[in-house]
């Protein structure tokens, strides 16, 4: 297995440092976490690399993957066949040209998404954190101030020096969160719930979930924590109708279910019921997750509020006063957005 194809099988978005060499993003698996701004970044880089599995992207090569895993496993099963293969050996080999190849595919879709890592980079220079190990880049940022570019201790990547702009030591050196089960399914989570999008420079962004406004609004105080409050009750509305709509073309599996145990009597249940009623309970529960998720809530409604409460759209935090030009610059995830009509600063 020489260098190529080890390189070929690998998970991670290529990349190039500033200096020109080329490079890897962190794989998915080593992504920091554990405080907003490190989640915000997770959350944005899962968000990048879950491009990779998208069917609307890739279904021509999912269509050639199957032809791959019919044709190669076909082959290679009559083959075995006439070798008198046990028929158990015979089903887990045909299976394995299968999973090599949506293994290599997986890999290659990855390779293609080489054009967004720009975006993943720049989002963890803004935040002090090396996009290619995770180290935090404060500690080499005060050496050799003469240099426009400055090189990671831990991976040697060279990034130049005014694009990192948040120095601060607070975080552990790897800025990675040590394991823990509440910490891996949260992160888990945000793989499935996680919103991306833009701000007015067409940077991507993760916005916070409604959910968490709610933990924003507690720590917020006086007259800051008004205005989260206000923007939290008026996007609560923002997409009711999506949510409602999805919510509903699930009743009718449940109904059917639900119907098919309660018209007959109570001893003739048997367990082939039992599972049945588990799927209602299963379509009921969609359906409560559904309600409460950020369905329809990216859009530009969620924009023109927060701005109107002076809040960034992203994070909530407040925005900066307006630059000549009408631009306000989020303090706490470095979004920039174009102040709308009516928009006025913090008082
Ligand atoms: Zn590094
Ligand atoms: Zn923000």
């Amino acid at each position: 297995m020489g260098t190529g194809f080890a390189r070929l099988w690998r998970l991670a978005i290529p990349c190039a440092d500033d200096a020109g060499d080329r490079r890897e993003l962190l794989s998915l698996r080593q992504l920091p976490s554990g405080t907003p701004r490190l989640q915000r970044l997770r959350e944005l880089t899962q968000n990048v690399y879950s491009g990779a599995f998208s069917f609307r992207r890739n279904w021509l090569a999912f269509v050639a993957l199957v032809l791959i895993f019919l044709g190669l496993g076909a082959t290679l099963g009559s083959w075995l066949q006439s070798l008198n293969t046990p028929a158990w050996l015979l089903g887990f080999i045909m299976m394995f040209p299968g999973v090599v190849v949506a293994r290599l595919w997986v890999a290659w879709a990855m390779r293609r998404l080489g054009g967004r890592a720009a975006e993943v980079v720049d989002a963890f220079l803004e935040e002090g954190i090396c996009p290619t190990c995770a180290y935090n880049l404060a500690g080499v940022m005060s050496g050799e101030e003469h240099n426009a570019l400055v090189a990671c201790s831990e991976c040697g990547a060279r990034w130049r020096r005014d694009r990192v702009r948040r120095v601060v030591q607070e975080e552990t050196d790897t800025a990675r969160e040590p394991w823990s089960l509440r910490a891996a399914m949260r992160n888990a989570g945000a793989r499935i719930v996680s919103m991306e999008g833009v701000d007015d420079l067409g940077r991507t962004t993760v916005f916070v979930r409604q959910l968490d406004l709610a933990g924003v609004e507690k720590a917020a105080t006086g007259e800051r924590q008004e205005r989260v409050r206000r923007a939290r009750r008026r996007l609560a509305a923002v997409g009711r109708w999506s949510r409602a709509l999805l919510g509903l073309l699930i009743v009718p599996f449940a109904a059917v279910l639900a119907w098919s145990i309660l018209r007959r009597p109570l001893a003739s249940l048997g367990m082939a019921d039992a599972f049945h009623a588990f799927a209602v309970l299963l379509y009921l529960w969609w359906i409560v997750v559904l309600l409460r998720s950020d369905v329809g809530r990216r859009g530009p409604k969620r924009r023109a509020l927060f701005l109107d409460e002076s809040l960034c759209p992203a994070c909530a935090s407040d925005l900066g006063p307006a630059d000549a030009d009408g631009w306000r610059d989020c303090p706490d995830c470095r979004t920039c957005w174009k102040a709308g009509t009516g928009a006025e600063g913090p008082a």
